[in-house]
């Protein structure tokens, strides 16, 4: 159990678009994104990822659960092991739930009821028994989830739309930003706000520079920009994440190797591993 003030991130999914286990992922990890994040006892998640089943594993003998769940977005990337999140099962647990991308056209509630619908999963809406509770609010807004625990949004440069996180408890933040796009030369302005001075970016790092046009309109960016982002807004720890499913653990290590030399003490998210302020 976390101490009262302990605060860290634990990387449950890392990588972007689509699961990819095998032995040639193995060291970095095959499942899509999800962030535990732990506030003192509180507990965050950010993304419903396939990396959100191991999660659901690893606290379900914690006890009641009372956790917030924050969306990036709803791409299937983002959502697709929500219907194998256990915790949803469980009549004792409380989980409320966050979108910032989806108003006026969608609600967060709606959509993730949709995919819990036949003839999509085996486990439909109505056999959800935590307690359930959704929050719809323009990427952009202030939250205060918890006592203590404040998270701050910015929009970001993706189709349909995706809401980056600040996450901020005593004293220290960790920056989740994924999935974006950026524009070469024009540093995104929302971003460089959000992250300015922040301990931890977390951001989508699916391409590096040499494979970006290639994949312009594609919604994501490169590691480089997220060096480029971080250097310029005095932030501390840069965190490479959303990894293409077709960069194998090689490729990665030479991502790591190429990024210390630029930005020395940055990390490449491995999932399991975890990641103190
Ligand atoms: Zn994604
Ligand atoms: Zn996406």
């Amino acid at each position: 159990m976390a101490s009262d003030d302990d605060f860290y991130v634990c990387f449950r999914g890392v990588r972007g678009s689509i699961p990819c286990p095998g032995a040639r992922t193995a060291r970095y990890g095959g499942n899509t994104s999800c962030l535990e994040i732990r506030c003192g006892g509180e507990l965050l998640i950010l993304d419903g990822g396939t990396g959100i089943r191991p999660l659901g594993q690893a606290v379900a003998d914690d006890g009641p659960l009372d956790a917030d769940v924050f969306f990036t977005h709803t791409h299937l990337d983002h959502i697709c092991g929500w219907p194998y999140f256990t915790s949803l099962l469980d009549p004792e647990n409380s989980l409320t739930v966050w979108a910032g991308h989806l108003l006026p056209k969608h609600t967060i509630g709606g959509v993730l009821n949709g995919l819990l619908t036949e003839p999509f999963a085996p486990v439909n809406a109505d056999r959800v028994r935590a307690r359930m509770t959704y929050r719809d609010f323009k990427a952009g807004e202030t939250l205060e989830p918890r006592a203590g625990v404040t998270v701050r949004t910015a929009p970001l440069n993706h189709p349909q739309g995706a809401t980056a996180y600040r996450v901020e408890f005593g004293g220290k933040s960790i920056c989740y930003l994924t999935d974006t796009e950026h524009v070469p030369g024009a540093p995104d302005e929302n971003i460089l706000g959000l992250i300015d001075g922040a301990d931890v970016v977390i951001y989508d790092s699916t391409y590096t520079d040499e494979e970006f046009p290639a994949h312009v309109n594609w919604g994501h960016s490169t590691w480089q920009e997220g060096v480029r982002l971080c250097d310029a807004a005095g932030a501390k720890t840069f965190v490479v994440f959303h990894h293409d499913p077709d960069h194998d653990d090689e490729f990665m290590d030479r991502v790591a190797a190429d990024v210390e030399k630029m930005r020395p003490g940055s990390v490449v998210a491995r999932e399991g591993t975890t990641l103190r302020p």
